[in-house]
């Protein structure tokens, strides 16, 4: 049986623990200019069905430094557009011999059905509003660099909740690793079932983000968003924009996360977003590392079950 990661919430602590110190030491063999010992060289199906940037570039790195070898492949241009399904879709690069499968997707649950008919790993690169599990293992490896430790933290997730992947991603593993987790934004942006997430919800900035350690801003994801959900960019700007003076109601060393892409003056200013406080840039090269080893933990496991 292959091992998957399809959702932050059916994770165990210890395996984001595992996840993530496997991370740190990529990271510091890589930054410190060293390399990767070779190793059976396998192909990595990049599937990518909505628009990314970092997440794509960030696994082909990752599959660079630990020497695999990288298959491209989005919806368009593909049969895919000719009305093949995504089931043969998936047996097609199983039998051409893919051995895992990182997957980008609009319908929330389609890594699901690709495990269910690839023979090998399956990992989700975020399936529509579900979950985005490798950017919320950056984030964390991100706060864990600066701050220390999760647990205790209290850490508020602001603005579009609704229509994002990485909020939930992130709500899981930070409540797994103790954190206390806040969700705040507009009534329109917090669905109805945040309630089943875990965390406390907020309406208002200030109150939200009282004394928190971390502020995670989500971009206004416009492209789900029908009309009507929010009045205008401007009034969201005025109510939730992370700015030096909203960010004095957080913790003195708050740090300001964004999984990106960013909206600049929206709902980060230049000024945040360039400042100290920032980790954007750090969430980015993070992104990579933890990436290495979520393909060497999906790999492990495969391994381990062909010498037992
Ligand atoms: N890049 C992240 C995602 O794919 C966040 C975003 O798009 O706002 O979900």
């Amino acid at each position: 049986m292959s091992r998957h990661l399809l959702a932050m919430r059916l994770l165990e602590p210890t395996q984001i623990t595992e996840i993530l110190s496997t991370a740190a030491e990529y990271k510091e063999l890589i930054v410190g200019g060293g390399r990767v010992e070779r190793r059976n060289e396998k192909s990595v199906g990049l599937l990518f069905f909505e628009n990314s940037t970092r997440t794509r570039v960030s696994f082909e790195q990752a599959s660079h430094y630990l020497g695999y070898h990288t298959v491209n492949f989005s919806g368009a241009g593909s049969s895919m557009s000719t009305g093949e399904t995504l089931k043969d879709t998936i047996l097609t690069l199983r039998y051409e011999r893919l051995e895992a499968l990182v997957m980008r997707h609009q319908a929330s649950g389609s890594p699901v059905l690709a495990a269910r008919y690839f023979d090998g790993p399956v990992i989700n690169a975020g399936d529509g509003q579900h979950e985005h599990p490798t950017q919320a293992l950056g984030d964390a490896l991100t706060i864990l660099e600066r701050k220390g430790d999760i647990q205790g933290l209290r850490v508020a997730i602001v603005g579009d909740v609704e229509h994002s992947r990485v909020a939930r991603s992130n709500a899981w593993l930070l409540h797994k690793l103790g954190a206390e987790v806040r969700f705040v934004g507009p009534r329109t942006l917090l669905p109805s079932h945040t309630g089943k997430l875990p965390g406390t919800v907020y309406y208002d900035l200030a109150t939200g983000i009282a004394d928190a350690d971390v502020v995670m801003c989500l971009r206004l994801q416009r492209e789900r968003m029908s009309d009507g959900l929010l009045s205008s960019t401007g009034e969201y700007t005025r109510m939730y924009q992370i700015n030096r003076s909203t960010l004095r109601y957080a913790a003195a060393e708050a740090i300001v996360l964004h999984p990106g892409p960013l909206n600049r003056g929206v709902e980060v200013d230049d000024h945040i977003a360039d400042s100290d406080s920032s980790c954007i840039n750090d969430q980015v090269t993070n992104g990579v590392f933890v990436r290495m080893a979520v393909l060497d933990w999906v790999f492990r496991e495969a391994k381990e079950a062909q010498l037992a």
